[in-house]
């Protein structure tokens, strides 16, 4: 099993995943994307958008703000319940949240304990600080977890949110993409963007940060509809997952229930994936029923609403959403894909096995030496593989180091320029997970790579 440690050295070693302002002593848990992540992370969404907007003809796309009109988080719900239960240790000061504190002493999840509950529960079980090992706790409280900032402008309230999700951005475009294009229910707008939250206890690398990126789905269906668009959309969400290199096996579903549910959900299931660190949500699928739009409707005095062309009904649609972590699908590929393979000889090679559509490199070009006409050769053979993307040239050292720093990064093929290609116009293809060589004519090139990896 992959260990979390392996991967973040990893990340660091090779430019994917830096701690942020590392220089300064870093900053509560941000991460820096570094050359070959930023690569990953914006193949992902091009995937993503690719697969769900693009290539669907009931699905448009919007890129909404950050600050929204801070009205939209008090009609959302979010300035009054999107909190989490807060502790402190007396003792070090260290904030805790209450329901993982409880969780360490109970089998699944605390999420529907009330706060009485659970300071009683943490008290009577003698949990103890995870930092200094006291068990001297404040009572749970509620801890709401948007970011506020000042804006410069005056009046009454200058304060303005950082979107905590990004759907919300998302139903205040409702009616004008109703408007404007022609689409029509069943139909959903989709969104790549940043999300911000103000966790308690961010942690595990970059499953739990402040500033993260959601790519996100609102599906709008008639009410009778919503059970079959639900069911769909979790197909469609494992689909996802196989297309990126997720192991269908390390996939759980978790029906949240109860108090557990968001305040907007009527049902929600959790796609939880198998990390380093345990089973843990990766991405959720929720049924919002009218909610938001209702209160969207109600707050800003605009009708939020749908007409039936054929029954000349009005009404509001329901909302089925899709989201997926964009930081924690790149932490569960990583983490897949990872693997320390002892070769015959006894030698350690560290090799990503990522899907070619999320490697960061596509193909590296090597010529054998730096002379003779071999890079020369090389820049050609580059020219016609960045067809497929981003790639590499690497003329520096031993052949064998150089595909080795190219397995490290995950790249699926190498190709090798040497005295022969002068002369036979063909030059060598290694596979990176079979580690196999090819001899291919340059003129098949092109074709063969498309066929075997970027087809
Ligand atoms: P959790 O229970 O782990 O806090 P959540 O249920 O609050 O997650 P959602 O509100 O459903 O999460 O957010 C949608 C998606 O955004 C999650 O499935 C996850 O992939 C991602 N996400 C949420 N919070 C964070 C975070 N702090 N850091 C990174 N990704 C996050």
């Amino acid at each position: 099993m992959t260990t979390m440690e392996q991967i973040t050295a990893l990340c660091k070693r090779k430019g994917f995943i830096y701690p942020g302002s590392e220089i300064y002593g870093g900053f509560a848990n941000s991460y820096t994307y570094g050359p070959y992540g930023v690569q990953m992370k914006n193949n992902l969404k091009a995937l993503w958008w690719k697969m769900f907007i693009e290539q669907r003809p009931d699905m448009v796309g919007i890129d909404g703000t950050i600050l929204l009109h801070p009205q939209t988080w008090k009609a959302s719900g979010h300035v009054d319940t999107f909190n989490d239960p807060m502790m402190d240790c007396k003792n070090c000061q260290a904030r805790h949240r209450a329901d993982h504190l409880a969780e360490t002493k109970m089998d699944g999840n605390a999420d529907h304990m009330s706060l009485e509950e659970l300071t009683t529960f943490i008290k009577e079980q003698g949990i103890k600080c995870p930092k200094c090992g006291k068990t001297d706790f404040t009572e749970a409280r509620q801890f709401n977890l948007m970011f506020e900032t000042q804006m410069a402008k005056t009046g009454e309230d200058s304060t303005a949110y950082l979107r905590p999700e990004t759907a919300q951005a998302i139903f205040l475009e409702f009616k004008n993409v109703v408007d404007t294009t022609r689409v029509k229910v069943p139909f959903g707008i989709g969104q790549i963007g940043k999300a911000f939250r103000n966790e308690i206890t961010p942690g595990n690398f970059i499953f739990r940060v402040l500033e993260f990126e959601q790519m996100e789905i609102e599906y709008f269906v008639p009410e009778s509809e919503w059970e079959q668009h639900f069911d769909a959309w979790v197909k469609a969400m494992y689909d996802w997952c196989e297309v990126i290199g997720l192991e269908k096996d390390k996939i759980h579903e978790l029906d949240v229930e109860g108090d557990a549910l968001a305040h907007y959900s009527k049902k929600t299931i959790d796609l939880e994936y198998e990390f380093p660190f345990g089973v843990k949500e990766l991405y959720g699928c929720a049924y919002r029923t009218n909610f938001d739009l209702t209160n969207h409707e109600n707050a800003s005095g605009k009708k939020l609403r749908w007409r039936d062309p054929q029954t000349n009904e009005e009404y509001i649609p329901h909302v089925i959403e899709p989201t997926f972590g964009v930081d924690r699908s790149i932490l569960a590929i990583l983490s897949t894909a990872y693997e320390e393979e002892t070769l015959e000889g006894g030698e350690v090679r560290t090799v990503l096995h990522l899907k070619p559509v999320i490697a960061p490199v596509k193909v590296a070009v090597l010529p054998l030496t730096k002379k003779d006409g071999l890079p020369e050769k090389a820049q050609e053979i580059l020219a016609l593989a960045q067809s497929f993307g981003n790639c590499e040239y690497d003329e520096g050292g031993n052949i064998g180091k150089r595909y080795r720093r190219q397995d490290e990064v995950g790249t699926p093929v190498c190709v090798t320029i040497d005295y022969e290609t002068l002369d036979d116009a063909a030059v060598t293809v290694r596979d990176r997970d079979t580690m196999a060589q090819e001899r291919i004519k340059i003129a098949d090139l092109q074709s063969y790579l498309k066929e075997k990896y970027f087809g």
